[in-house]
């Protein structure tokens, strides 16, 4: 195999050097009123003398970035043509883009960088987009199914004629402002960056370096948002809003996989954002990168086998103390930073919150949302494996109007055996 070509300098620049701290690169004021007083977030390649944050863009798919350019597939000074790109829908400012405590993992200017920055994008400075919005049409069984059994009707404008719900969709890139997820968090700034740099094997040594960088575009999962109806109405707070936040579970979500709730519950999020738009409301479903709890598929699937091989079989008496188990935590999912998404639409009072865990309840209620009514996954929805979940979690505290069974009636809460 003859050896690729590659445009960039052949040898390694350790990013910790001081060279490195150029004078041209441009200050970010986390929290400033316009773009142009906060400044651009720079985490492209193609100059690192413009760059002033950790990191690069696209998240996880950043190490597949680099696999492209390695085999030779992938020009490293590409730079993308943002014509034509920019949202088909108005999104803020809102108040809480003014607020350097209201989000500190997502950048609200990261939306349509082309327009916001357009005196620096015109003069050259690479800078790449971390929210993007688009407009799409869902094509959902359960939804026809809902149609069909007259719980949604066909309107034309939300469910159109063939049965598709139409949606606005916003994909957002993390992008942590670290002193503010220190702060939430409750460490020390110095302390949060030294534990990220050990314990991801010293992926970032400007994490210790480099106190002068603020800024840190993670290699991590990032979130979409769906929106049913006016997206500016989120921010209206006299407008009936129903929100769903729903962490990613790959083996539900899309295989229709049965050990818990999390597919029916989220379509039924999706059937009531749809109906709350079409009396005049709004609705929003963000679905969160953080599968299994954000402890991984692989540790969830070695969960799911040591509940099923315990002595008694899967019971919802055992069902959060197996995770610890395998896992060292019940949950690493860090809800603190969650409602970031939610401020970002300017969201002040959520009337319908489908959600019945009280991490996620009281992160957004602590971050200065009220939440009027909380809104349970219907019992007719629940597999018949996942009581086992549904059981436990509302053993543990989370919401429900209905029972909690205690002692014996948990304990009797089974699940199938693991050769079924
Ligand atoms: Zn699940």
């Amino acid at each position: 195999m003859s050896e690729k070509k590659f445009k960039r300098s052949a040898h390694v620049v350790l990013t910790s050097h001081s060279k490195q701290l150029y004078k041209s690169s441009l200050k970010i004021n986390w929290g400033a009123k316009t773009p142009k007083e906060r400044g651009p977030v720079i985490g492209s390649l193609t100059d690192i003398k413009e760059r002033n944050a950790i990191g690069t863009h696209s998240g996880s798919y950043s190490v597949y970035r680099a696999l492209s350019i390695a085999q030779g597939s992938y020009k490293t000074d590409h730079r993308p043509d943002l014509h034509n790109t920019e949202s088909p829908v108005k999104i803020g400012p809102y108040a809480s883009w003014f607020d350097p405590d209201k989000m500190v993992s997502i950048d609200p200017w990261g939306l349509d960088v082309q327009l916001n920055f357009k005196e620096l994008y015109d003069q050259g400075y690479d800078i790449r987009p971390t929210i993007s919005v688009t407009q799409a049409h869902l094509q959902l069984p359960e939804i026809h199914d809902a149609i069909r059994a007259g719980r949604l009707k066909v309107d034309g404008k939300i469910v159109k004629e063939n049965m598709d719900i139409k949606v606005t969709k916003v994909a957002l890139e993390p992008v942590w402002y670290l002193p503010g997820i220190a702060k939430r968090l409750g460490v020390e700034e110095g302390e949060l960056r030294k534990i990220l740099f050990q314990e991801t094997g010293g992926m970032f040594p400007e994490l210790v370096t480099r106190p002068d960088l603020k800024v840190m575009l993670p290699p991590i999962g990032s979130t979409t948002v769906y929106i049913f109806g006016n997206p500016a109405d989120l921010a209206d707070s006299k407008v009936e809003l129903t929100c769903r936040v729903h962490d990613e579970c790959n083996g539900s979500d899309v295989f229709g996989s049965d050990i818990c709730t999390c597919r029916p519950y989220l379509i039924y999020g999706i059937e009531d954002a749809a109906r709350t738009a079409q009396r005049g409301g709004v609705g929003i479903i963000a679905y969160y990168r953080k599968e299994g709890r954000a402890l991984g598929e692989v540790t969830k699937f070695l969960v799911y086998n040591a509940r099923k091989r315990q002595e008694g079989g899967d019971s919802a008496a055992t069902y959060f103390r197996r995770t610890e188990c395998v896992a060292g935590v019940e949950d690493a999912r860090f809800q603190e930073l969650m409602p970031d998404i939610l401020q970002f639409f300017g969201i002040t009072k959520i009337h319908n919150l489908h959600s019945m865990s009280n991490m996620k309840y009281n992160a957004i209620v602590k971050s200065g949302i009220e939440v009027v009514n909380r809104i349970q996954i219907p019992a007719e929805l629940i597999p018949a494996d996942a009581q086992v979940e549904i059981e436990a979690k509302k053993a543990a505290g989370y919401f429900t109007p209905g029972e909690v069974k205690k002692g014996d009636a948990l304990e009797k809460v089974k699940g199938r055996p693991i050769d079924e």
